[in-house]
This record gives structure tokens, C-alpha cells and sequence, in this order.
């Protein structure tokens, strides 16, 4: 029998037995065992193998001529030479000593490669070494398990997010240094606590939810939501927990990588803030650019401004200076009732308003009262008594184009630090756009000034031209009468009256504008019969020119209307003229006449000039000409204001169809029993 040493660390066989290989039931074991198993003697030829050495040498040996190393080339782990005789089995032939747990790598004849856990163990007769036995284990998949495992955790314990794992109960089993950096708490500090440290209390119930689904074996992927620090801070993460499945299938656990979004959040919620920014500024912008009236304009922008900054109220001082340079007036307060400044009196022109009202720049402060510039004049040396507090202080100069400063917008709250540099920003955006608003409502103003002067002027010129203008009228009519029918000058006085008359009807239209403008035009209304009108007006333009031929298609038979029947000729008196004067190449005027039983249509035909589409509103404004076409065509362009003014005052429409080159229509309709006021 041999021996194995307790630590089978040496064999010694008793007497002059010769080695195992010769036992033919060892043999038989030993050559199926799954374990690679070969013996040599003291000089290291092979004088045994089994099935599972060939398997792993990947070739035979020649027992008795072939060496122990003869089958591969032998590395150290790391793949460098190893020379022979730091072989394991090498060592134990030269030192007779068992050698354990050096690892090799080896290189079998076909070039393939294993890592390899020798364990030769001497084998002595007696005394006397007469070979070894070595175990080969084959630990290439462990090792390459090992490496993975090394690789996977390697890259757990750089990850950025927080990877953690944890029981189906909840309890922490690793941590990673993202863990560590996003929560604040130290492996040790977690490992067998539970993961409700990281939760806060009022979404306690979403880890019920979260453990329920990896018992599932379903995954929560990317779940924002909010977990604490070890300071109990909140933090924004975004949330995947994957069920931990044992190598049977088993879920034990659940791995979770936590990343930390408070950085997107922040970026979320910037740009959010820049799009409602751009909204209020939009929206500002517009509000103001639809207003003309100064006063209007500035209580927006203040108020928009102080909404827009948070200020606990806002102002617009106009920049007024007396020559003492003193003095800045308040035109508008948002925030606070006006009496809140009004005992004040103005503010003046201290080293701090100094600045925004010169146009200098910008005046952020966080707290006013620590300036050096705050505080220093009298009487009251800073902050009126009574005065709004104002510790956060804010002021943006309002300057025209010219470059002239109209004014500052004035912020303040009671607490320091309250306005940012995107607060500057912001109100500098809409100082710009109120610089234009206030530039446009200037030039408004003195447009409207000017127009109503210019009213005035035509008002009172043209009344002034009316009584000499009648009166020479009335002498040129004497003189005509006075004179006999061959008296050759009669023709010449008649032109004359014929001329002058004209000059007063244009002076009565002039009046009429300016009566319409300051809502004065006088009607007097009767009831007369329209077809008679209609008709003798058709009559008196027939015979006042010969150049058209007006048809009259009358459908009406006598038709009493209550209207200004002065007024209405005049209306049909325009649109008839108008008609001769736009058709110069044309014979034929149409004049149609027809009602219903509550209104009376009229409408002048004419095979003119014609109007483009884009102009027709326009012909019944205030001095508006067709431009070009008209131009070589004398008139003043109040005909068809007048008109229109006429037929509105009689609760009626008047409207055109026309197209340029083949001529127009003119019609207006009014009711038969038009109610006066
Ligand atoms: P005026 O004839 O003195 O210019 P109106 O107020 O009567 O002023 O007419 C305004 C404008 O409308 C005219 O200048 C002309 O361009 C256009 N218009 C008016 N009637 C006609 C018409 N029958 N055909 C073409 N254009 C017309």
C-alpha cells in the first residue's frame, strides 16, 4: 500500500513497489478520473498518463521517452516565458517538495492556450525520490469568469450613476462610489439598511411599486422621481431597477442605477423660464406697439416690468430736470398706490438716479442701503421716512433713438438680492422696445396735432372764402340780368358766374369737411317724393354738360321719404360728376332708381377709368385719390367722403362694383322713413 501524506503533499511507496501505473485497478481509476493526471520519474520522463492529461495536452505521449514538459510550451500567468525550471513540476523534481497554487499558462501543440493549477507531489521509495505525480487542473473558464466578474465590477465602481443592489426586502447590499457621490453615504454606512433612507416620505409608496414589478421580473426604466442625500436634500434622479436573478432563474433582488437629473431639471426649467420670458417679452412688445398714447404706454411697461422682475413695486420717472437739474417727475407706479410716492415729492438728482437719468447704465444692487452712493444727501440721507422700503434696487434708463434718455424704470423690493442680471436683460429688451413705443407715440401726437391744425386751417379758410365768394355770386348774377341778350359781354359775365359757382360749391365741400370733422354738419330732414328729385337732378346735369348722355330707369312712381333732401342731391350730384369725370372716353351715364318697401336704392353707372379691387374702400376716405389714374383729373378727393357721410347720417350704405378699364357703378341705398333723432 502506499502512503499519502496527511497534506498530500508527498507519496512514499513502501519497499521496492513500483510506482501507480503498474497497480492495474489504480491504473483504471486514475484513467478516468476527469482530472488530468500524469506521473514521471525522478528524471522526469513520462511514465503515466490518463485519458483527461491527453485532453488537456492535446497530445500523446511516448511513455518512458517523452519528458513531463514535453507536450507544450509552458508561460507565466501573464503571459510571459516562464523558464523550465520554475515549472511547478520542475521545482518538485529538483526540490522533492510538493508544489501548490502556482498557476502557468500553456500553449498546446495546435497553438491554443489554458490556464493551468499544477499539483505535482514527489514520490519517494523510501528515501529516495523516484519521480512525482501532478494533478492538472484546467481553471481557464474560472479564470475567465474571474476576469469578467473584475471587469463588470471595475466598471460598477466607476460608473457616474449610482449603482446599488438590494434584497427583495429592501435592504441595501452594494453600493457604488457613484452612490456614494450622489447620496452622501459611505458603503458602510448602507450596506443592511434599508432603501427607504433614500426616500422621502410622502413617495414612501412608490418602492412597494418598484419592488412589486422586479418581483415581476419586469424592469422600471428611466422614472424620474425625487430621492434624499445623507443631508436629507432632495435630489431630481432618473430611476432603472432590473429584477437580480440567481443562477437558477431565481429573482433575489434588484439592481438599481440612480442618475442624477438635477442638472437636466435645471436646464428644463431655465429653458422655460427663457420661453415664458421671450412670451412676456413678445407679448409686451405687442401690447405696447398697439398703444399711442404715452401715459397708457408707460403704465403698461411698469407694470409688465414689475411683474416681470418680481419687484415689490416698479416706476417710470420721466426724466424732467428743472435747471437745478433737481427735479424727476413720476408718470407711472406699479405695485404701490401713488400716494405712496406723492408725499415724497420727486426724486432727485442724486449720485444714484444720477446715473440712470444721464443715461449712464444699468443700477443693480443687491442692497441699496450698504451703497456707498445711497445715503448721503439731505435732508433725508437715503430712504425718505414712511418711504416704500427698498433694500434690492434696480433702475434702467428709457432712451429714445436720438439717443435722448425720456426717462428710467425704477424697481425695488424690500429684500436684498432680489434682481438678477436676466432681470437687467429683460427690462433692458423692453426699455428698447418702449423707447420705440414712446418715440412712435410722440411722433402720433404731433401728427395729430398737426392734422388738427391743418382741420382748422381748412375750416377756417374756407368759411372765410365763403361771403366774398358769394357775394361776388350775387353781383356777377345782377349784372347778368342787367344786361341785354346781344350785349356781347353777357356771355363773358356768364362764364364768369358759371366759374365762381363752381368755386363755391368746392368752398361748400371744404366746409362740409370740416363741419363732418368737428361733427357738425347740420341735416334737415322733410319728407319729399325722390322720384322728383332723382329725376331733376338728372335733368339740371343733362343740361349742365354735353359731353354724356345721362339715361334716367326710374322704376319708381312717386315716393315719399323722409330725408335731407339738399343732402341727397348732393350725393347724386357727386356720384353723377364723378362719373363724367372718370369716363372721358365714354358717352353714356346710367342712372337707375328703384325700392322696396322700406328703402330707396339709387345707383350711377358710368364706362370709365374703373377702379382697382385694392382702392375701393379707400375712395371714400378723407382727400384719398386713386393714385396715377386720377392724377391727371382735377378734384380735392371729398366728394365721396361727404357722400359717405351723408348716406351713414341717413342710417344707409353706399358701395361700388367696378373693375379698371370697364368702368363703374356707384350705389347707395338708404330707408324710406329714416328716424331722426
Ligand atoms: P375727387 O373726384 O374730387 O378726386 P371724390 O371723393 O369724388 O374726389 O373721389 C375720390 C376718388 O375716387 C377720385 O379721386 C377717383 O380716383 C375715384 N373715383 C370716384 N368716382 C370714380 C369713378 N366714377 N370712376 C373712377 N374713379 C372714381
Amino acid at each position: 500500500m502506499s502512503e499519502i501524506s496527511p497534506a498530500g503533499k508527498v507519496i512514499t511507496l513502501p519497499g521496492n513497489v513500483a510506482p501507480a501505473g503498474d497497480n492495474s485497478f489504480a491504473a483504471g481509476v486514475l484513467e478516468n478520473l476527469p482530472v488530468a493526471v500524469y506521473n514521471c520519474d525522478a528524471n522526469g520522463f513520462i511514465t503515466f498518463y490518463n485519458h483527461a492529461a491527453v485532453k488537456l495536452w492535446g497530445r500523446t505521449p511516448q511513455i518512458g521517452k517523452d519528458l513531463w514538459c514535453g507536450s507544450w510550451k509552458i508561460y507565466n500567468p501573464d503571459g510571459s516565458p516562464m523558464p523550465l525550471d520554475n515549472c511547478p513540476m520542475a521545482k518538485t523534481l529538483t526540490t522533492g517538495i510538493a508544489v501548490e497554487g502556482e498557476e502557468i499558462l500553456v500553449e498546446r501543440p495546435d497553438g491554443s492556450t489554458r490556464y493551468v493549477l499544477p499539483h505535482p507531489v514527489p514520490i519517494y521509495a523510501g528515501e529516495k525520490l523516484i519521480g512525482a505525480t501532478n494533478t492538472l487542473i484546467d481553471i481557464t473558464e474560472h479564470k475567465a469568469d474571474e476576469t469578467r466578474q473584475a471587469v463588470l465590477a471595475a466598471i460598477i465602481e466607476s460608473s457616474d450613476d449610482a449603482i446599488v443592489s438590494k434584497t427583495l426586502d429592501g435592504i441595501i447590499t452594494s453600493w457604488n462610489r457613484g452612490a456614494e457621490r450622489l447620496f452622501g453615504y459611505n458603503e458602510a454606512e448602507v450596506i443592511g439598511k434599508h432603501i427607504s433612507i433614500l426616500i422621502p416620505h410622502d413617495r414612501l409608496q412608490e418602492e412597494a411599486v418598484i419592488i412589486e414589478k422586479v418581483r415581476n421580473s419586469e424592469k422600471v426604466d428611466h422614472f424620474e422621481t425625487i430621492r434624499l442625500n445623507s443631508k436629507g436634500a432632495e435630489i431630481p434622479i432618473s430611476l432603472t431597477v432590473s429584477p437580480i436573478k440567481n443562477k437558477k432563474g431565481l429573482i433575489i433582488g434588484g439592481s438599481k442605477i440612480a442618475r442624477d437629473i438635477s442638472k437636466q431639471k435645471q436646464a428644463e426649467t431655465d429653458l422655460q423660464r427663457y420661453a415664458d420670458n421671450l412670451e412676456t417679452l413678445n407679448s409686451v412688445g405687442r401690447l405696447i406697439s398697439a398703444e399711442l398714447d404715452i401715459q397708457n404706454i408707460l403704465q403698461k411697461v411698469t407694470d409688465a416690468t414689475t411683474q416681470l422682475t418680481g419687484a415689490a413695486f416698479g416706476a417710470f420717472f420721466h426724466n424732467l430736470t428743472d435747471e437745478k437739474g433737481e427735479s424727476y417727475m413720476l408718470y407711472t407706479l406699479s405695485g404701490a398706490p401713488r400716494e405712496a410716492f406723492e408725499k415724497f415729492g420727486m426724486p432727485r438728482n442724486t449720485q444714484i438716479f444720477h446715473q440712470t437719468f444721464s443715461g449712464a447704465g444699468i443700477v443693480r444692487v443687491d442692497d441699496i442701503t450698504k451703497d456707498p452712493r445711497y445715503g448721503h444727501n439731505h435732508p433725508h440721507k437715503g430712504m425718505p421716512e414712511g418711504h416704500l422700503p427698498v433694500v434690492s434696487y434696480l433702475a434702467v434708463p428709457v432712451m429714445s433713438k436720438s439717443g435722448a434718455v425720456l426717462g428710467g424704470l425704477f424697481f425695488g423690493h424690500p429684500q436684498p438680492g432680489k434682481f438678477t442680471i436676466e432681470h437687467e436683460k429683460l427690462i433692458s429688451a423692453v426699455a428698447t422696445h418702449a423707447s420705440v413705443a414712446l418715440d412712435n407715440a410722440k411722433l402720433y401726437e404731433e401728427i395729430t396735432l398737426l392734422n388738427s391744425k391743418k382741420d382748422d386751417f381748412i375750416g377756417m379758410a374756407s368759411h372765410e372764402l365763403k361771403t366774398p365768394v358769394t357775394s361776388i355770386q350775387g353781383y356777377l348774377q345782377i349784372v347778368e340780368r342787367s344786361l341785354a341778350n346781344d350785349d356781347k359781354n353777357k356771355l363773358f359775365v356768364t362764364k364768369a358766374r358759371n366759374q365762381v359757382g363752381k368755386l363755391a360749391a368746392l368752398i361748400a365741400d371744404l366746409l362740409d369737411v370740416s363741419k363732418i370733422q368737428t361733427g357738425k354738419l347740420p341735416f334737415s330732414y322733410s319728407k319729399f317724393n325722390a322720384e322728383a328729385l332723382i329725376a331733376e337732378v338728372v335733368e339740371m346735369m343733362r343740361n349742365s354738360q354735353h359731353t354724356h348722355q345721362i339715361r334716367l330707369e326710374q322704376e319708381l312712381s312717386t315716393l315719399v321719404i323722409n330725408a335731407d333732401q339738399q343732402r341727397l342731391e348732393q350725393v347724386i350730384i357727386n356720384l353723377v360728376s364723378n362719373a363724367i369725370k372718370y369716363s372721358p372716353d365714354a358717352k353714356e351715364i346710367i342712372v337707375r332708381a328703384d325700392a322696396t318697401s322700406t328703402s330707396l336704392h339709387v345707383s350711377v353707372q358710368d364706362f370709365g377709368i374703373g377702379i382697382d379691387k385694392s382702392q375701393q374702400e379707400r375712395v371714400f376716405t378723407r382727400f384719398y385719390r386713386v393714385e396715377n389714374l386720377a392724377a391727371h383729373m382735377s378734384g380735392l378727393g371729398i366728394g365721396l367722403y361727404i357722400s359717405h357721410e351723408i348716406v351713414n347720417r341717413h342710417n344707409g350704405k353706399i358701395w361700388l362694383e367696378s373693375s379698371p378699364g370697364a368702368g363703374s357703378t356707384f350705389h347707395f341705398q338708404i330707408p324710406i322713413n329714416h328716424q331722426t333723432a
